[in-house]
């Protein structure tokens, strides 16, 4: 509104110094005229400053320069008045003071008005003959910026009207969907987590609406999954705390008389605490996978780690009549990971491939490609139904019943293998090999590191 004002009143004054330039240039054109009657005296004969003063002093002269707005005055040039135009009455314009040629001044008339004067000098031969001076009213002028000035005020009033309308609609407009928007996400708060707003909106409140819509998506199914995990949980605790119960009681009531249910009890006791502790142990992993960037990472090489693991594990496949080889890169890849998770991840499918491959090989291959690392665990085992091959990721998953109930296992080996790879930015998949079988790849961002890197010697 401050910049609407200054602004009517900066335009309201360069209407009026237009209006005075104006002014200005019908007062030098009356000017000229005189100029041009002055040295017409040059052509007439008339040389001396008497007669140029007659011919330009004649009142009939002067009242034709005059007009309504405007007043003519002639001096000597020493500033005495010999002739004024008729409507001047009892005006007199000042003197031009001396060494001065030509200037503009403002004066007043008799009554008070407001002039704009031209005083001009007029030589000949280089010898001042007379003094002329042109007034024009400024009346005119001061009514008609006045008016400009009001139509001004008025239209910056109406601006100003129009602007505080305008910003309170556009306030209103922003403000009152943000009410709505907030007022919905109190109302939606933990326990309507199935709400959604589902404001069809293009602009940037549409998208604040669908960015929440899409985080409460994402939050619902993290507590589903959550839910879903602790029911999983408890649900695969009970057999075997089920199991390690009626063998307590079994092992109360018989175990003084019958030594042989009592050792029978006791081996179940220890084999299901086992798979209680093999379960626990498997959600700790979980928890610490999913725990994501708080995973300590270091330059890790990728065969060193394998070969260990196949090592390891050869007894347990030579005792199921298995041969377990590991294919090697041969300047093995190097990933940023953490040492005893990446172990787990490798051991996790090896130890599947083993449990689940009655005869023939499972091989263990590293290979390195532009920017990644694979680790593919192969094997000859039962394979992969189409059907299953989605769900084997799934927490508590177990395959084929028939298999899983004679196979060891809590189901959470995959998940664990999903979960670490993930931290690591990387992905698993599973597939049934054409010949039988099935392959389990692993690929992890790989460190590229320049041939000669101190860190390759450190980590090897
Ligand atoms: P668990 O081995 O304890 O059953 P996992 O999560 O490791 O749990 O595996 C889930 C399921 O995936 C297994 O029960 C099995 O049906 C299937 N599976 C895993 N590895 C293999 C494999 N190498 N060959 C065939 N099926 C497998």
């Amino acid at each position: 509104m401050v910049i609407i004002a200054i602004g009517a009143f900066a335009i309201g004054l360069a209407f009026r110094s237009l209006l005075i330039e104006q002014a200005k240039a019908g007062i030098t054109a009356t000017s000229d005229e005189i100029a041009r009657v002055a040295e017409a005296g040059n052509a007439l004969g008339f040389y001396d400053q008497a007669t140029a003063l007659d011919a330009l002093a004649n009142k009939e002269q002067l009242d034709q320069w005059a007009s309504t707005t405007q007043y003519v005055q002639i001096d000597t040039p020493e500033g005495y008045p010999i002739g004024k135009s008729s409507n001047m009455g009892d005006l007199r314009l000042g003197a031009l003071p001396p060494g001065i040629d030509q200037r503009f001044t403002f004066a007043r008339d008799t009554d008070g008005v407001a002039l704009l004067v031209l005083d001009r000098k007029y030589s000949r031969d280089g010898k001042p003959i007379v003094v002329a001076h042109i007034a024009q009213r400024l009346d005119i002028v001061d009514r008609e910026t006045r008016r400009a000035q009001t139509i001004l005020i008025y239209a910056a009033i109406i601006a100003c009207i129009a602007v505080v309308i305008a910003s309170l609609f556009i306030a209103r407009s922003l403000v009152d969907p943000i009410v709505r928007l907030t007022g919905a996400m109190e109302e939606i708060g933990s326990e309507k987590l199935d709400r959604r707003l589902r404001w069809k909106r293009g602009d940037e409140i549409g998208r604040l609406a669908a960015t929440f819509d899409a985080m409460l998506d994402r939050l619902q199914g993290a507590f589903a999954r959550e839910r879903q995990f602790i029911s999983d949980a408890s649900h695969e605790f009970k057999t075997p705390l089920t199991v390690i119960n009626a063998n307590a009681q079994l092992i109360r009531r018989w175990g003084d008389r019958d030594p042989e249910v009592r050792a029978e009890s006791l081996d179940a006791i220890v084999d299901e605490s086992a798979r209680l502790a093999e379960m626990v142990g498997g959600m700790l992993t979980l928890a610490k996978a999913d725990s994501g960037d708080q995973i300590p990472k270091e330059p890790l090489a990728l065969n060193p780690l394998v070969a260990d693991v196949v090592a390891h594990a050869r007894d347990r496949a030579a005792q199921s009549g298995l041969e377990l080889r590991a294919e090697l890169a041969p300047d093995g890849p190097y990933i940023l990971g953490d040492s005893p998770l990446i172990r787990q991840l490798i051991n996790n499918l090896v130890d599947n491939a083993i449990k689940f491959t009655e005869e023939g090989e499972v091989v263990v291959s590293v290979r390195q490609e532009p920017g990644t690392a694979r680790i593919s665990v192969s094997d000859t085992g039962i394979g992969i139904a189409p059907e299953t091959a989605e769900r084997l990721f799934d927490r508590f998953f177990r395959g084929d019943p028939s298999h899983s109930r004679a196979i060891e296992g809590t189901g959470l080996g995959l998940a664990i293998v999903r979960s670490i790879a993930r931290v690591h930015g990387g992905t698993v998949s599973a597939a049934a090999r054409p010949d039988g079988g099935s392959v389990f790849t692993v690929t992890l961002p790989a460190l590229e590191l320049p041939p000669g890197d101190p860190l390759l010697t450190e980590i090897q």
